[in-house]
């Protein structure tokens, strides 16, 4: 059976014209990415790029940073290409030599490169694989991809030459499978790097190592769940382990189904990305409860996914990079099989906690993303007040800010003879669809604060071809329909909401379609195994997950002392002057008398009327340190 349905389109063909994504994306290129680049170059954070120039010989210094900062480095020139590919600014190109340059000069005559083992003189040989959270497949695996999207963008092969030559080592080193590196590697970010690798050159070397690193994961005896040893992913039918390291792995492997189809690979995807999400996801989007604990197989696990049902709020452990990396996930399965319920959890992550992660400024960063933050509860380890700038773990910047820059090819796919709009907002597109030729259709939308949106063509072939719309699965919370008009002609009111509707028409220039998706807030309800939400309820509206935050509540009452009321109205009011431009939500609810901090007291049912003000998830923590909920006591 062949799993290739759907093909994203190139970051290189999408623009986001306006909306709310273009204004993010311009952020990207003047703030986040210069603000990114000088917390590179801070000896006091994780990740640290003069290494490079370092072990290059260039400018000689110790080491600084942590052992997987390599990775994250490579993962902010990941971003800093992308952003290239829009703006084609020559200074740029000029930065992105300079670092490719260094990174060269830096790497190991077999292809080998990890910044830490190199850097120690004398020991580098003795360190290889010797230690896997020396973290060389994550660093050595964010290579690889960014010298893909090096290439793509610019044509240069400077980056791809390390790429190829790094890739060759690595299947000269696991080809044969060796007994004694089965156990080896932390996150196997390498295995989708060597499928990229792979795609851009058509080395089959590159493919089958993939494969092999999928194979070997899990296949000896003395494995852990903690990263997936346990148990080979084609027995696998639950998500055990940390968070990232088992979506990275699942990745890879969907990356391998797509180039040689394996069946075994593809049925243990669906029953893992199956389990996440009945069991295992939080309404945020996020994934992985624990930040410490155990698997179902009593294996010591951490920052890993929980046992089922099991969805804490204020230890939810949710790691920015988690969370990108089950989007990533999800958006493979969607282009394997084109079913859109799996792009609706693309749209739930980028528009709740991915946002989340991040300020409104775009310079600060969270690593953990709490469902409810109370103020003098005890943080876990990963946790923080407020953002960080420079972080002990500087892993999650460079995820959120090479997700912003390819968000616009996540928005649009071709299949045979049909083009997708996965995602909404301003923008243009001009793409080859398959069987037909170019085309090009401009979309405008205020999603997500605005439900309409009207595509049109700009240009196309004369023969018939399909326009698709994903019709998000969020509609089917509040019962609503989409309504779908083509060309002014006559309106669908029953389109079936977590599917996509298709249009085959003979399509020419300024046709039109236009679509209406309500957007009624609505409340949401846990599963009443969710013990940790029981008896509340959280509100959302479209994508967007809404929050109480303590700053909206008067005399700094602290958010669990309030109740909402199930049967309140709940209503939608623009707010140009909050968090840049928000649509907030009031609701009527109840603050209960403030009484003293106690594990157990006599019922007090003091209470007075209040008026709560929602706001959207994704805003919370940009008035300074607060308390927060997502899941509000009800009655
Ligand atoms: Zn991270």
């Amino acid at each position: 059976m062949a799993y290739k349905n759907y093909k994203e389109v190139d970051f290189t063909n999408v623009t986001w014209t306006g909306g709310f994504w273009k204004p993010k994306f311009d952020q990207l290129t003047e703030k986040r990415i210069p603000d990114m680049e000088k917390a590179l170059h801070d000896k006091n954070n994780a990740a640290y790029i003069p290494n490079f120039f370092s072990q290059a010989g260039i400018k000689p210094d110790k080491f600084y940073g942590t052992f997987w900062g390599d990775g994250d480095c490579y993962k902010f020139l990941e971003s800093l290409s992308l952003t290239y590919a829009v703006t084609k600014d020559p200074e740029l190109d000029k930065k992105l030599d300079t670092y490719i340059d260094a990174i060269a000069k830096a790497q190991d005559e077999s292809g080998y490169i990890s910044m830490f083992p190199l850097m120690n003189e004398g020991c580098e040989r003795k360190m290889r694989y010797k230690d896997r959270m020396q973290h060389e497949f994550y660093n050595m695996g964010h290579l690889l991809t960014a010298a893909c999207i090096h290439y793509r963008v610019t044509g240069k092969e400077n980056f791809l030459e390390v790429g190829k030559k790094c890739g060759r080592h690595l299947a000269d080193t696991f080809l044969s499978r060796p007994k004694s590196l089965v156990h080896m590697g932390w996150n196997p970010s390498q295995i989708m790097g060597m499928v990229e690798l792979y795609r851009l050159t058509g080395e089959k070397v590159f493919l089958d190592t993939a494969e092999v690193f999928v194979e070997m994961r899990g296949s000896a005896h003395g494995g852990s769940d903690l990263n997936q040893f346990r148990t080979e992913l084609v027995n696998e039918t639950t998500a055990e382990g940390h968070a990232v390291t088992g979506p990275y792995l699942w990745c890879g492997a969907a990356d391998v189904v797509a180039e040689n189809n394996r069946e075994d690979f593809m049925e243990a995807l669906r029953k893992i990305w199956d389990n996440i999400h009945e069991r295992k996801y939080y309404i945020t989007g996020g994934i992985g409860a624990l930040h410490r604990g155990v698997s179902k197989n009593v294996d010591k696990v951490v920052e890993a996914f929980g046992r089922e049902w099991e969805l804490p709020n204020t230890t939810a452990y949710n790691e920015t990079c988690a969370n990108i990396a089950g989007a990533m996930f999800s958006k493979r399965m969607y282009n394997l099989t084109g079913e859109s319920k799996y792009m609706d959890d693309v749209e739930n992550v980028i528009y709740n906690v991915m946002l989340a992660s991040t300020d409104l400024e775009g310079t600060h960063y969270f690593y953990s993303n709490l469902l409810r933050k109370q103020q003098d509860k005890p943080l876990l380890w990963h946790d923080s007040h407020e953002r960080w700038h420079t972080s002990h773990c500087y892993c999650c910047p460079p995820s959120v800010s090479r997700t912003i820059g390819k968000l616009g090819s996540w928005g649009y796919s071709v299949g045979t003879k049909e083009l997708r709009v996965n995602l909404y907002g301003d923008s243009e597109v001009e793409v080859e669809v398959p069987e037909i030729g170019m085309v090009k259709l401009s979309q405008q939308s205020r999603y997500p604060w605005d439900g309409r949106i009207k595509l049109k063509i700009e240009d196309c072939p004369s023969e018939e071809f399909a326009i698709s719309l994903r019709i998000p699965g969020w509609l089917n919370e509040s019962g609503q329909k989409a309504k779908i008009t083509v060309n002014d002609g006559e309106t669908k009111n029953d389109v079936q909401a977590g599917s996509y509707f298709s249009s085959i028409n003979q399509w020419k220039v300024g046709d039109t379609i236009e679509m209406d998706l309500p957007m009624e807030p609505v409340f949401i309800e846990g599963d009443t195994y969710i013990e940790e939400v029981i008896g509340q309820l959280a509100v959302k509206r479209g994508p967007l997950v809404y929050c109480l935050e303590q700053k909206d509540l008067p005399n700094e009452v602290e958010v669990m002392s309030t109740v909402i009321s199930r049967d309140s109205d709940l209503t939608v009011e623009w707010d140009e002057k909050l968090l840049g431009g928000i649509m907030k939500i009031k609701a009527k609810g109840k603050i209960y008398k403030a009484c003293e901090r106690k594990l157990y007291k006599p019922f007090s049912n003091m209470k007075i009327d209040a008026e709560l003000t929602l706001i959207p998830y994704f805003t919370w923590c940009n008035r300074g340190s607060t308390e927060m909920t997502v899941w509000m006591r009800s009655e």
